[in-house]
């Protein structure tokens, strides 16, 4: 077996412990004679591990009781459509920061729903950056405003988010989540598709504050109100099971390698060791305002597309794959997420330096 280190930008890799655990646990998972897999959702031991895993999650990020942890799925995409049908209820008007591709998408579902104003946007800059953004700009009686925190796509993430005051926070964390560090209670909802930081694809990660449940109109389908799965406790219907269950593994690989503050202190430096060669190469070049650099997704260039194509397939013979850039920003982007260990981006930088020597 060679494993490879994968720098795709979902679904991405998971850490190898919890892998080797589910290989254990694959054909009898804690003493029930099956599979999770196999296993009904209103099992004893499925209740365990749905219960588990929400707990888990509530330490990591230090949740507070008035807000539910829902498993759904329908994936970030799905949230784009449920914020705006379960949030839009007075106003019926919602501020939006667009800094890229994800945004554009949300602010495209949000207006089949309501009215949307794009506060601040930095599509003129080709979304290298966080805008710049005034909350004198801000609609004061919005029903909810929505922010992308880490673009996947184009590799830039929010240093400070907007104070909107009594007008709920909505944040799609999908590529950032437990990541770094992030305080709860100013958001009033974050929701994370799972194939990034969490999980494997098919369950998407929703945080909600209470106060926010129950006021959907009645039009709205069972299957997107928040209601129905903050009651259910997310047994609703059949919830992702195995997806969920190894999410509760790789919360309590996060916890047993110390939580939050320990996972974002390796990404700071698995980060910096690629930006900081960034900034020195005059060959390779970020292309990302370093004020706004993601830790998670970190896109590059080189002068020429045949040396890109060169360059990720050279790489992809080492043992470093899925780099290509995303096709609307060409190039390459390595995705670093929690589970890429600084092993894989030492070797990414190493190889990166050779590159240089024999091609420039
Ligand atoms: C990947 C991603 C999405 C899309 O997620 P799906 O689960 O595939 O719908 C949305 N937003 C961001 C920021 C992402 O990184």
């Amino acid at each position: 077996m060679s494993r490879v280190y994968n720098f795709s930008a979902g679904p991405s890799m998971l850490p190898e412990n919890v892998l080797k655990q589910a290989q254990e646990e694959m054909l009898e998972c804690r003493g029930s004679g099956m599979s999770v897999t196999e296993m009904s959702h209103r099992s004893k031991v499925f209740d365990d591990i749905i219960v588990e895993a929400e707990s888990l999650l509530r330490e990591l990020m230090n949740i507070p009781a008035n807000y539910k942890v829902l498993f759904l799925q329908g994936g970030a995409s799905t949230q784009f459509a449920m914020v705006p049908m379960n949030l839009f209820r007075k106003s019926k008007v919602a501020d939006f920061i667009n800094t890229g591709a994800w945004s554009k998408k949300a602010i495209s579902e949000s207006k089949k729903f309501g009215k949307v104003n794009v506060v601040a946007s930095s599509e003129g800059d080709k979304f290298t950056k966080i805008p710049d953004f005034d909350s004198g700009s801000f609609t004061k009686d919005a029903d909810f405003f929505h922010i992308t925190t880490n673009n996947t796509i184009e590799g830039t993430v929010y240093k400070k988010i907007p104070d909107t005051g009594n007008v709920p926070l909505v944040a799609d964390m999908s590529s950032s989540i437990l990541s770094e560090f992030c305080d709860v209670t100013k958001y009033g909802i974050i929701y994370a598709g799972a194939q990034k930081n969490i999980a494997p694809a098919g369950l998407t990660i929703v945080i909600i504050r209470e106060d926010l449940i129950g006021h959907a109109p009645e039009t709205v389908p069972t299957m997107l109100n928040y209601k129905t799965h903050a009651d259910s406790g997310s047994l609703y219907n059949t919830p992702p099971c195995y997806t969920i269950y190894i999410a509760g593994l790789v919360f309590k690989h996060i916890k047993d390698s110390g939580g939050i503050p320990a996972i974002e202190k390796i990404n700071r430096e698995k980060a910096a060791l690629l930006y900081d060669y960034l900034d020195d190469s005059d060959f390779f070049k970020g292309t990302v305002d370093p004020a706004h650099r993601s830790l998670m997704n970190v896109p590059f260039i080189l002068p020429t597309d045949e040396l890109s194509k060169k360059f990720i397939s050279e790489a992809a013979a080492r043992g470093l794959v899925t780099l290509a850039g995303h096709r609307s920003v060409g190039g390459m982007r390595a995705s670093i997420y929690n589970a890429m260990p600084i092993e894989g981006v030492k070797k990414l930088v190493e190889f990166m330096k050779d590159f240089e020597v024999k091609n420039k």
